[in-house]
């Protein structure tokens, strides 16, 4: 089983984690930017934190054979600080970086004005970039906060196929499906989401734009719930090809789009983390549909 985990939070890892996954067959990732659960207080924090997902968390992952891109975004809950308005600013030039695979995680958190108004700006960052967009929908009152999500993201005229709406489940799966965005599913240890609802889920509605992720992150989480949806898909009677398509080829089909996957065997060649120059990625052409080693340098 190969496994891409579209939606992980390393820095709140540990090596062991990176060992682990490494066994169960993760050989790519993507971490987006995100709330650290201690509220930063100054934009300087986060152009630390931009300058530690682009660089040294991507040669820490490297060192297990893994490879790491990220997501960069002001997140929705810290949108709500007016200290924190300044990194609207920061973003245009980790968005041009090697390595950045989407704007995210953008969306709502507790739908307020300022929220608002963080993603409105980012999704036309998203468009000036040429970059796939991964949004957070709101854990509290998720029908209403999807719902509000797909508005914006129609007004916003991007593609939908470009923009990623997660942490889905059973009631917003049919409005996600309908809007031609693709589907992200967050599997956790005990609550929300769990692999059996997961391939419930699969078994309903198709595998067709449909990426599973384990959102690992510094609270109650599993590295490797990717891993478990994959067997649980196969003790239900799905192929070894069904999940790849699910675990695999579907994520790297919508980050792709970035034009700047790598995806060889995740060793690292250089030894630092000083650069963009060892692990650069190309842009394949536009309007060629990426296969499953699309857009890989
Ligand atoms: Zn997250």
């Amino acid at each position: 089983m190969r496994i891409f985990d579209p939606h992980i939070h390393m820095t709140s890892r540990t090596t062991a984690d990176y060992r682990a996954m490494y066994d169960a067959g993760v050989r790519a990732l993507v971490e987006p930017a995100f709330w650290l659960g201690q509220p930063r207080t100054s934009v300087g924090s986060f152009r630390d934190y931009f300058d530690g997902l682009v660089g040294w968390e991507r040669f820490r992952a490297a060192q297990f054979g893994i490879r790491h891109h990220c997501t960069i975004a002001l997140n929705p809950k810290e949108a709500n600080d007016p200290r924190l308005t300044g990194v609207l600013d920061l973003l245009p030039r980790y968005l041009a970086k090697d390595g950045v695979v989407a704007v995210g995680e953008v969306g709502f958190d507790s739908r307020t004005a300022e929220e608002e108004k963080a993603f409105r700006h980012q999704l036309e960052l998203a468009k000036e970039f040429g970059l796939p967009v991964l949004v957070h929908t709101p854990h509290r009152d998720k029908v209403e906060g999807t719902r509000h999500t797909l508005r914006l993201v129609e007004e916003s005229g991007i593609a939908p196929e470009t923009v990623l709406v997660d942490h889905l489940n059973e009631t917003t799966v049919e409005l996600v499906r309908d809007s031609g965005c693709v589907l992200g599913f967050s599997i956790y240890p005990d609550t929300k989401m769990s692999p059996e609802r997961m391939v419930r889920i699969l078994s309903e509605w198709g595998l067709d734009r449909t990426v599973v992720n384990s959102a690992a992150d510094w609270g109650h989480s599993d590295p490797l719930t990717t891993l478990y949806t994959g067997q649980r898909m196969l003790e239900a009677g799905f192929t070894d090809d069904d999940v790849d398509r699910v675990l695999w080829r579907n994520p790297v089909e919508f980050y792709a789009r970035s034009g700047r996957l790598m995806l060889d065997d995740g060793t690292d060649t250089g030894g630092t983390f000083s650069g963009n120059s060892i692990l650069r990625g190309e842009r394949p052409d536009p309007g060629s549909q990426a296969g499953p080693e699309g857009g890989a340098a």
